[in-house]
Parts: structure tokens; sequence; C-alpha cells
């Protein structure tokens, strides 16, 4: 077999450079390790930058999202028994979020590719990256795929990254001192818009996926396993932490799912090797408090997508000699916004005295800067709704 570009993986980053490529005429085959079924039905993150949506909309993937997200214009945060609200419409008319979860995006995103003619293999076996200096090919189950270049939108898991000799890149990497307990639960959302909690008890996150379906994080140890937690203690413990302000009752109902995420920050560097190009989860993590991990692979994969377009088109390397550089640009400003919302709403040590009591109240002061100052709440809602990309 032989394409232009051959993009391993079919999560978020990869199905939408294809169906970018595509669209540019430039031919590209998507190789995934996973079934249809089981990329379609992974639950993981669900809210959509205003340029991620714009993206998703403009590349002929977004009639769906369009439908059915649901566009909120501001989040809450909760400390000290009352909630603030942050509020976009305000602090940055014409950009909000849409919620619209990520197994929703992956199936518009398939359809769209598979309406288009873009080939995807699922359930390829032994995918394996070789000539990245020279005669870039992938292969996978007996099969070969020979192309100019090679996408490596395989998540943080994958071979692309692990193909790469140790001595070409430098990793950077954080984890943090707990995890998050998803949960999925088939009851209406008990507000209109995502509460982030940050109790005595730790952090707290009511969202929402549907008008029946609310999705829930609370802080744990991170050694937790989805087991350790009963459904009555789930509903226990979010109570404890969300109904602290007058009047706020929790919705309950029943639990469909339950996971632990791990909470850690992560970067490659550079994101190109020769004729290798990582992009999304491949190249880099955020934990999911800023809720951008979906997001940051959109933006990559936008500025991979116009780079091969200017080298199909004109000859022009140039935006491929710059790939890396840019998309760092933005990975480490949104690193820095997650680390720092991590840190604004966890709870890291006790509430007493001492060192630890102390930078518990400066975690507090903090927080009360931003809902006080209005241009402390701006920072939070201009790199919330999403930083404006590059290159518009
Ligand atoms: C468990 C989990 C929960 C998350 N929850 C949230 C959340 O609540 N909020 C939030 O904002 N973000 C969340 N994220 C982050 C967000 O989902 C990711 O940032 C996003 O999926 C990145 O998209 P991607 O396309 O780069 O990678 P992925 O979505 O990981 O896609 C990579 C694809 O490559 C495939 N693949 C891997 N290895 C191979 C191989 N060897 N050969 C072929 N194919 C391969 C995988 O099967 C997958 O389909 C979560 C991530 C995880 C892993």
């Amino acid at each position: 077999m032989r394409t232009r570009v051959g993009i391993i993986g079919a999560g978020p980053a990869g199905l939408l450079l294809a169906l970018l490529l595509r669209r540019s005429g430039i031919d590209a085959v998507v190789l995934e390790r996973r079934s249809r079924s089981h990329c379609e039905s992974r639950v993981r993150a669900g809210v959509l930058e205003q340029g991620t949506a714009d993206t998703l909309a403009a590349a002929g993937a977004g009639e769906r999202m369009l439908a059915e997200g649901h566009v909120h214009q501001g989040i809450e945060l909760r400390f000290g028994g009352a909630g603030h609200r942050i509020a976009f419409e305000d602090l940055v008319p014409g950009r909000a979020i849409t919620v619209y979860g990520q197994q929703e995006v992956v199936k518009d995103l398939i359809a769209a590719n598979l309406a288009a003619g873009v080939e995807i293999r699922f359930e390829a076996d032994d995918v394996a990256v070789h000539g990245i200096d020279g005669a870039p090919h992938l292969t996978f189950g007996g099969e070969r795929l020979d192309c100019d270049f090679i996408a490596g939108c395989d998540g943080f898991h994958g071979v692309s990254r692990a193909s790469v000799p140790p001595e070409r890149l430098r990793v950077f990497a954080k984890t943090y001192p707990f995890a998050w307990l998803g949960v999925l639960a088939d009851v209406a959302p008990s507000a209109a818009e995502l509460i982030y909690a940050a109790s005595e008890r730790g952090f707290s996150l009511h969202s929402m996926r549907s008008d029946r379906v609310s999705r829930f994080y609370l802080q744990v140890p991170p050694e937790t396993r989805p087991e350790d937690w009963t459904h009555e203690a789930i509903w226990a413990e979010l109570k404890a932490r969300h109904e602290t302000v007058p009047g706020f009752t929790l919705r309950t109902g029943p639990v469909r799912a339950v996971d632990v995420a791990a909470m850690r920050s992560f970067v490659v560097e550079p994101m190109r090797f020769g004729r290798l190009f990582l992009a999304g989860d491949a190249a880099h993590i955020v934990p999911p408090t800023g809720a951008k991990g979906l997001n940051l692979a959109v933006a990559d994969v936008r500025v991979l997508a116009r780079a091969l377009e200017d080298h199909y088109r004109s000859g022009d390397d140039a935006g491929l000699d710059a790939y890396s550089a840019a998309c760092l640009r933005r990975v480490w400003r949104v690193q820095h916004f997650s680390a720092w919302m991590t840190s604004l709403l966890h709870a890291f040590g006790p509430q007493e005295n001492g060192e630890a009591g102390f930078d518990r109240r400066l975690q507090r002061a903090r927080l009360e800067g931003v809902v006080r100052s209005r241009a402390q709440a701006t920072v939070l809602a201009e790199n919330y709704v999403g930083l404006p990309y590059e290159d518009t």
C-alpha cells in the first residue's frame, strides 16, 4: 500500500488530521489498533474550546455537535461556602465552550472520514514505524504502508514516540500526588454549568454529557482503583464536596461507569523527528483540570494539516520546519494553565498550622483573587475557552 501521510491512531488527533488532509486533496490512511466500536465508546473528555468546535464544524464534522452539544457561557468556582461564576459572555465576549462528549466527537469524525473516502484500518495489529529519516513506512499485521510522512497520533502509550531513539528527545514530566475518580451517571445535571468545587475534603467537579447524563470527578489518592468505591460512597462524597452552598442539592441516580485517571503533566521535545510528526497525547499530557487534552490535540493537528498542505501545494516546507516550535509554544501555555488550575483547586495538605497550613491559606488567597479581580478572572476565562490559534 502507498499513501502520502500514514497516520497512527484513530483518536481525535488522527481522525481530524485525516479529514483536514482529505478536504485539501491529500491522501492519508489511518491505522488503529482497537475496533471501531471500542473507539466510539471510550468516555473521556467532554469540553470543547471555541476553536475546537469551530474547527470541527469547518471540517464538516460538526453537524451533530451543533445540534446536540450544549454551549456554556460560564463555569462556577465553589469554595468557602459560596459559588462564584466566571462569566465568559462578560469576560471574553463571543467565545464559549461546547459540552459534547469525546466519544461523540470520535463517532462524528469516523463517519465524516468514511463518507469522504478516507481509509481507516481498525484492529491493525503490531503497527511499527520504520525509516523516519529516509523512506518512511509502517508495517502492521503482515502488511506494509509506504508514505511520505508519518503522523504519530497514537496517544500516550502508542508506538510512534517509543520508536524514536531516546537520545533524540527530551522528556519533561511531573506527576501529582492524587488521581481523579471519574463517574458517569444516568442522572440529569444538578446545575446548568460546570462546578469546580474546592472543599476541605478535596477537589470535585460536576460536569455533564447531556440533559440526562452527568459526569463527576473526585480527587482521590493516586493508588485508588474503581472497585474501591461503592456507588453509595461515591454519592456521599460528591454530596459532601458539592452541597456546600445554601440551597444546592446534588441529584443522584444510577452509576453507569467508574474509572480512575492519573494526574500528570508530560511534554516531549521536539515534536518532529525526520519524517515523523507527533501530535496530541503522543507528545503531551495535561492534567484534566483545565479540560485541555482533546483541545490541544486539535490545535496540533491544525498546524500539521496546514504545513502538509503548503508542502504539497507549493513545495513550501517552512510550516513543516516550524511545526514543533509552533505547537510547543501553545503546549507550554496550556501546560501552565492546567498546572495552575490543578494547584488552585486540589487539596495538597492539611488546613491547620505549619507550612502545609500556610500553603492552604495561600491557595485560598489565590482563589479569592481570581473571583474578586476582573483581570484575574479574565485570564482564567480566556484560557478556558481556548487561546487564539497562531494561524488565524
Ligand atoms: C482514560 C482517560 C480519560 C480522560 N479523561 C479526560 C477528561 O475527563 N477530560 C479531558 O479534558 N481530557 C481527558 N482525557 C484526555 C483526552 O481524552 C486526550 O487528551 C485526547 O484523547 C487526546 O487525543 P489523541 O487523539 O491525541 O489521543 P487518543 O484519544 O489517546 O487516541 C490515540 C489512538 O491511538 C490508538 N493507538 C494507540 N496505540 C496504537 C498502536 N500501537 N497502533 C495503532 N493505534 C494505536 C488508540 O487506540 C487511540 O484510538 C482523558 C484521557 C484518558 C486516557
